[in-house]
């Protein structure tokens, strides 16, 4: 039986590139090397690099003035980096509590300046998007998350914002249309929407570098890995790979908007069979439920687990929520198929016919 995969990350990706990157380890391109063998300076692997970077600005529209890297430690290293880059002691940042992401996002700045937590839906477990709050212009910078892979809430719009705007876009890159000049830095685990773990997506201004007053080591630096190219040291060339591939993908596709439609459609059918079956309810605002990630809980918790295993058997693997939120998470990334989702709305609707009184 087919399987889908709607865990939240590592994730789902397209046949395709699995098919792709397999073939390369055992041979890249007829070289007679594997790809996981050659050397990161080796001019078949800084051509991946440089066309992976070519991707991103094609699909993003971004110029030369923002550099692309990718660096290692995940989309949780950069939680650190950023306020050691940016931000001096004295200093404040603003930050948007939304989830679980954006509140560990918080806690590390708070190791390096001042935080301004600007606002929070910490009272209803993240459950929606808090809203009307101002950005103060003398913030260092402001901190957003665009969605909570977790609490399974999304930015609708992305505020305008006076001083630099920094997005974790861990679980939400390239699955819509954005206006990319809006950021003055994203950054993005590549394992949710845009590749294998081991690697995570920077693009950055580099006019946000070189204000503070402390030291930063080399590594942690990221004017070293815009110098070097994104190979400072030995970068995760499979995970680069891995982005590279499924950015070709996604290209292939027809680019970012096509993905959107797609994505929207998805979410739709998922979120409409929620509201419509008596046995499940969506637990986030409606305005503010994520395309990506999306949860749910169920009336009667004593059957939570009998779904739980009926979707599974019935091929749906990874819909447990996270602990910390309890019900149903599906994750439907760019990768996953209308089918995959089809799939998954039938079983919401077998389980609810057995069940239902
Ligand atoms: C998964 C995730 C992270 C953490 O990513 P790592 O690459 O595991 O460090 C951070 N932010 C968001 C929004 C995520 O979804």
């Amino acid at each position: 039986m087919k399987k889908f995969n709607f865990y939240s990350g590592p994730a789902i990706l397209p046949p395709t590139v699995f098919e792709q990157a397999a073939k390369a380890v055992l041979e890249l391109d007829n070289i007679g090397l594997s790809l996981i063998e050659i050397s990161h300076r080796s001019k078949e692997f800084t051509a991946i690099v440089e066309e992976a970077q070519q991707l991103v600005r094609e699909l993003t529209g971004l110029g030369d003035d923002y550099k692309i890297l990718f660096m290692q430690g995940g989309a949780t290293m950069q939680f650190c980096t950023i306020p050691y880059n940016m931000l001096d002691t004295n200093e404040t940042a603003a930050y948007i509590e939304m989830g679980s992401w954006s509140k560990k996002a918080i806690k590390e700045a708070k190791l390096f300046g001042n935080v301004n937590v600007l606002a929070s839906s910490a009272d209803k477990n993240f459950s929606y998007i808090p809203k009307g709050y101002s950005i103060p212009a003398d913030a260092k910078y402001f901190h957003i998350t665009t969605n909570e892979t977790i609490h399974g809430n999304q930015l609708q719009t992305i505020p305008d914002s006076p001083v630099p705007l920094i997005a974790d876009m861990s679980s939400d890159i390239f699955s819509r249309v954005l206006d990319w000049n809006k950021f003055d830095m994203i950054y993005a685990g590549a394992q949710k929407n845009l590749g294998t773990s081991g690697a995570t997506l920077v693009i950055m201004k580099e006019s946000l570098l070189g204000k503070v007053k402390r030291p930063v080591p080399t590594m942690l630096d990221y004017r070293s890995h815009i110098k070097d190219n994104s190979l400072h040291n030995t970068p995760s060339t499979f995970a680069i790979y891995v982005c590279m591939l499924t950015l070709r993908w996604l290209r292939d596709q027809g680019g970012i908007a096509p993905m959107e439609k797609r994505n929207r459609a998805k979410a739709g059918l998922l979120y409409a069979e929620i509201e419509r079956n008596t046995l499940f309810e969506a637990n986030v605002a409606a305005e503010d439920r994520s395309m990506m990630n999306v949860t749910w809980i169920m009336h009667d918790k004593s059957l939570e687990e009998s779904f739980g295993q009926f979707a599974k058997d019935n091929g749906c693997i990874g819909i447990k929520g996270h602990r910390s939120v309890g019900g149903f998470r599906a994750s439907i990334y760019n990768a996953m198929p209308d089918e995959g989702v089809a799939k998954l709305v039938s079983v919401m609707q077998e389980f609810e016919s057995k069940h239902a009184q």
